[in-house]
């Protein structure tokens, strides 16, 4: 295959071991006859209509409309099974796995919610499942590695680094390395060597496929403005996908800027002016990096959005001037977090919250004729420790 496909101008590739190389192309040459085979897509879409709960809606925020000005559609991921986008990237992959004859699924997880969905999958299909963990994660995330042990997966405590996302990613990709002959890797986001940032991409694309057929129902147009959060950025690719060829469609991927940029507390990595490229996890893309070059650690509020990296696309579509990115910081997240949760009686992510908070300062700019549409990437029940205890004392929980 030629190279160059792997890339995205000049960001992806295949940076993995020799070993890997050929499992990779495997993947790819499965996963292309597979999305152009009838009887998969067919099992595919059943499943996201009667399992995951598609389509799911484009919900027209009334209130919060009314209060800014313009008019804010929500895409409702957070009403999918397992509360969050997650699932229909995870059902793509496990059925490719099924379809290679794999018996065995890994994934990496950093809050859980990743590891959580593959879980679920693994179970509903009756496969062999191992989740690595940072031994950090584990800990703070506890309700989520007594679900994905309820549903019968393997928590693998990663100890090494700073027993974090990264470091079981890495970790992911050693064991991957010795036993792919049997086991399918299922990456989480848009990330990862070619062709996972690809097949991310197609099986999240169903988000900006429902939601552009609904907005032109509601409005008889296309939104002026398309936003979401980004970790790795697998919902924000799936909200830009129909859109990217919409010029007239202004994109925003919203980052988390922590305790803010000129800290060394944040995730932010195409919001800087400072991105640093680098390899990590078998791509080319930035990267926190420090001036060494070393991975830093990514910080927000959302254990969601704390990825040190982001999908190569989302690089080339910022070098290219096509999409905009931006950094909310956790004290902007929360107050929007609220503020939906009180207008439209709707509890979102933290990580969702920080797409709200740009879409609120974004709509200053709109006028009440003008339409944005923001994806609500998953819903805050996981959250509700982290936001009491954000708010306690704050008057708002009183
Ligand atoms: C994992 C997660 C994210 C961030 O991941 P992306 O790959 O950037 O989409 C955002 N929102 C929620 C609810 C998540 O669970």
């Amino acid at each position: 295959m030629d190279n160059n496909k792997t890339y995205y101008g000049e960001f992806g590739g295949r940076f993995v071991s020799e070993s890997l190389m050929n499992t990779l192309k495997e993947i790819d040459e499965a996963f292309e006859k597979a999305i152009k085979d009838e009887s998969f897509l067919k099992e595919y879409h059943y499943y996201l209509k009667d399992y995951v709960g598609r389509e799911t809606p484009l919900y027209f925020a009334k209130r919060l409309s009314e209060k800014y000005n313009t008019k804010i559609y929500l895409k409702r991921e957070d009403l999918n099974h397992t509360g969050a986008h997650k699932i229909n990237n995870v059902l793509g992959q496990i059925l490719l796995a099924k379809k290679m004859g794999k018996k065995r699924v890994i994934a990496e997880t950093g809050a859980g919610q990743h590891g959580v969905a593959t879980a679920t999958a693994a179970a509903l299909f009756n496969m062999e499942c191992k989740v690595f963990m940072g031994k950090e994660d584990i800990i703070r995330q506890a309700p989520n590695v007594m679900r994905m042990e309820m549903l019968g997966a393997e928590v693998v405590s990663v100890e090494s680094g700073s027993n974090t996302l990264k470091d079981a990613t890495n970790e992911a990709i050693r064991y991957w390395s010795k036993t792919a002959e049997d086991t399918f890797y299922i990456i989480g986001s848009a990330v990862g060597p070619y062709p996972y940032p690809k097949m991310v991409k197609e099986f999240q694309s169903c988000i900006s496929r429902e939601a552009k057929a609904q907005h032109l129902k509601a409005e008889g147009r296309n939104p002026d403005v398309v936003m979401a959060c980004v970790g790795g950025g697998s919902n924000s690719i799936g909200m830009f996908a129909e859109f990217i060829d919409e010029k007239d469609v202004e994109l925003i991927g919203v980052e988390a800027a922590g305790k803010g940029i000129d800290t060394d507390e944040h995730a932010c990595v195409l919001s800087i002016d400072t991105s640093k490229l680098g390899t990590l996890h078998g791509m080319k893309s930035y990267l926190l990096q420090d001036e060494n070059g070393n991975i830093k650690l990514a910080h927000s509020i959302s254990a969601g959005l704390d990825y040190p990296g982001v999908g190569p696309e989302h690089s080339f579509l910022r070098d290219s001037k096509r999409a905009t990115y931006v950094g909310i910081t956790d004290k902007e997240a929360m107050e929007a977090l609220k503020e939906l949760t009180r207008l439209e009686g709707i509890i979102p992510a933290i990580e969702s919250a920080h797409a709200i908070a740009y879409g609120i300062k974004k709509a200053k700019e709109m006028n009440k004729n003008q339409s944005m549409i923001i994806c609500l990437s998953g819903r805050g029940d996981k959250d509700l420790n982290t936001i009491t205890d954000y708010f306690a004392g704050k008057g708002y929980l009183n």
